[in-house]
């Protein structure tokens, strides 16, 4: 076999042949519940008769037109489509390919919109520790996980971590939720000050983090106090809703959900559904008119940047969230998820909080739930419950989040949003057997 299958080349995976909603089915017949829609992607299950309709259409027109060149009715259609939705402010779409891409394109946005502005000195940015934001060499040097970045060091060496908003581990006992929210988000301004705000161009964050916390949200309040700092200082406020956005949370963007708009949104994941790998970075007015009364050309741009095909695909994948009442469905399918998963493992020993938003919901796992206690990383026993459950037939998406003893591993489930209640008990009957 020629196909390098990256993570573990000592194993062969399954080969799936079909998709049918829910289900992906391998070449023995063997049905796997998607739960996770790959690492929370396939928003709409597998095949979903419009978007693959939407898709041969397209193709049958035109696959590629090359966006530095041309518009097209998909692309204009697109961003019209998800600007309306986005926090008001946000006025301009842009497309990439994924969402590594996407967080590049933002990094690079940043540092374009101060050098258009005159204030060239703004060239560092400010993330999270435990974060997550890609995989190609800025994002990497963006997110704050030591243990991926560590091989590749040096990175980039303008990027300044920050405690995570994570309140499961890092909350006191004797501390309001609000009043936790705010003093994590002080630890921003104290950063900024340490850099000089003069040089500080961005600050990132997911509104829920999803793969390297567990689908931890926010705590009420941490994201206005996060968006009042930026204010203060004039640092832009990119949020990643790579993973969180496109109606994960039960709204379009997570964001909406606390009332806060930033600079720059990035997008993926969700965007294309699976059906086209797609990536986008949503702008808010203020950024667009600053470049475009400045040099007028965003200085981004690559081959497959807004893809027509892709763009078709993402659109129909909008169209059918809207038409079939989707984000409601993902509110109300959410809450019996977090109803049916604390009824079998709110008292579970191994199970230390089970969180989320929407069909974004995390567990994580502990040795001991009184102490909080990580399991031993070398055990690898997120890696075992995939295997598990893949044996069940179930999809989950578990990670090992231990790299400092301060967070645990945890498994992420992102079924689709259309996904039945009688899934749903098939779902936490396999996660049960697995864990
Ligand atoms: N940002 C976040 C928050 C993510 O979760 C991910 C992917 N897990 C990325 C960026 C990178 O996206 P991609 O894998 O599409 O490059």
């Amino acid at each position: 076999m020629s196909y390098l299958f990256p993570r573990d080349m000592k194993t062969t995976p399954p080969t799936i042949l079909r998709g049918e909603g829910s289900y992906l089915i391998d070449d023995q017949g063997r049905r796997y519940l998607d739960a996770s829609g790959g690492p929370a992607v396939s928003c709409l299950g597998h095949n979903h008769p419009a978007v693959t309709a939407a898709i041969q259409q397209q193709a049958a027109a035109v696959s590629y037109a090359y966006s530095l060149f041309f518009t097209t009715p998909v692309i204009e259609e697109l961003a019209e489509t998800l600007v309306t939705q986005a926090p008001a402010g946000i006025e301009k779409a842009f497309f990439v390919s994924g969402g590594s891409e996407a967080v590049e394109a933002a990094l690079k946005l940043a540092r374009q919109y101060f050098l258009e502005i005159g204030q060239p000195s703004r060239h560092r940015f400010i993330a999270r520790r435990r974060s997550y934001h890609g995989n190609t060499l800025g994002a990497l040097a963006l997110g704050g996980d030591t243990v991926r970045r560590q091989p590749y060091e040096p990175l980039l060496q303008s990027v300044t971590h920050i405690a995570p908003c994570y309140e499961y581990r890092d909350r006191r006992p004797d501390e309001s939720a609000e009043a936790y929210g705010l003093r994590v988000a002080d630890e921003l301004e104290a950063a900024i000050l340490a850099q000089g705000p003069e040089n500080v161009a961005a600050f990132f964050c997911e509104p829920v983090v999803g793969a390297s916390l567990g689908c931890a949200p926010a705590v009420p309040g941490y994201l206005k106090r996060i968006r009042d700092i930026c204010d203060r200082y004039g640092v832009l406020l990119v949020f990643d809703e790579v993973m969180c956005g496109m109606g994960r949370t039960g709204h379009m963007y997570a964001c909406l959900e606390d009332g806060v708009t930033p600079d720059i949104i990035t997008t993926a994941k969700g965007l294309g559904g699976g059906y086209m790998p797609i990536g986008g970075l949503l702008i808010h007015g203020r950024i667009y008119r600053a470049i475009a009364e400045g040099s007028g050309a965003l200085k981004h741009g690559h081959t497959y940047a807004g893809h027509t095909l892709a763009c078709a695909g993402a659109l129909a994948v909008q169209k059918v969230i809207a038409e079939e009442g989707l984000l409601a469905q993902v509110r109300e399918q959410g809450a019996k998820l977090t109803a049916r998963l604390q009824d079998r493992f709110g008292q579970h020993p191994h199970i230390g909080d089970i969180r989320g938003r929407g069909l974004f919901l995390g567990l994580e796992l502990v040795a001991d739930r009184e102490s909080k206690a990580c399991f031993d990383p070398a055990k690898r026993i997120w890696l075992k419950i995939r295997q598990t459950a893949m044996e069940q037939g179930l999809m989950c998406y578990p990670s090992g989040g231990c790299v400092d003893g301060r967070n645990g591993d945890h498994i992420v489930l992102a079924p689709p949003y259309n996904i039945t209640d009688s899934q749903l008990d098939e779902l936490v009957d396999k996660l049960s057997l697995a864990i």
